[in-house]
């Protein structure tokens, strides 16, 4: 779910695996403050993000809270050599990826509890009360899913959250 600390997640365990590569996502959301093109997501237009779908150049794509988000295929190719890359995505896309490519391994991030998630998306201080509350109503449906997933990682305390997806990405990535 939005706000579970995914991207802390993986930025630390990107530490610790220096050559995992990381997709950058497409999205029709507007750049929050400090956030850069290209860097933390390529922002496209609606008319851009749709041209694509339909020259199918997305491995995955989904509708989240009133904007579009995308893997582009590029972002895998991008990474060929990279002998990994991490998808920071949410479910719909998750749902997607485990048809198309079954060898990928998928791991759920959830909050402690629902009040935790609330909590987190309030002191990030990115988004209006409005998509703070659409978020949490995503994340109800999203939380009740992690019985899809072969692995989930509590996100309660950081240091120990980090330590069980490094074991977990031990296991199934071989650095080249
Ligand atoms: P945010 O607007 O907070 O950056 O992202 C909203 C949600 O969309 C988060 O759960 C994030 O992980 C997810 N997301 C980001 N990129 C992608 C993507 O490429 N595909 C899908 N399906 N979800 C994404």
């Amino acid at each position: 779910p939005s706000g579970v600390g995914k991207g802390t997640l993986i930025r630390l365990l990107r530490e610790r695996h220096p050559g995992l590569g990381l997709s950058i996502s497409a999205t029709t959301r507007a750049p929050r403050e400090g956030e850069h093109h290209a860097e933390h997501y390529y922002f496209l237009d609606p008319d851009e993000f749709d041209a694509k779908v339909a020259a199918g150049e997305f491995v995955e794509h989904a509708a989240y809270s009133g904007n579009q988000y995308g893997t582009l295929r590029s972002e895998l190719s991008r990474h060929r050599e990279s002998g990994g890359v991490v998808l920071e995505i949410e479910l719909q896309g998750a749902r997607q990826v485990r048809e198309t490519m079954p060898e990928a391994h998928q791991i759920f991030i959830a909050p402690p509890s629902e009040e935790a998630l609330r909590t987190r998306l309030i002191g990030r201080g990115t988004d209006s009360p409005e998509s703070i509350e659409r978020r949490l109503a995503v994340a109800r449906e999203e939380l009740a899913a992690r019985n899809e997933f072969p692995d989930v990682v509590v996100n309660d305390d950081l240091d120990e959250a980090v330590a069980r997806l490094d074991a977990i990405v031990s296991a199934h990535y071989q650095p080249l």
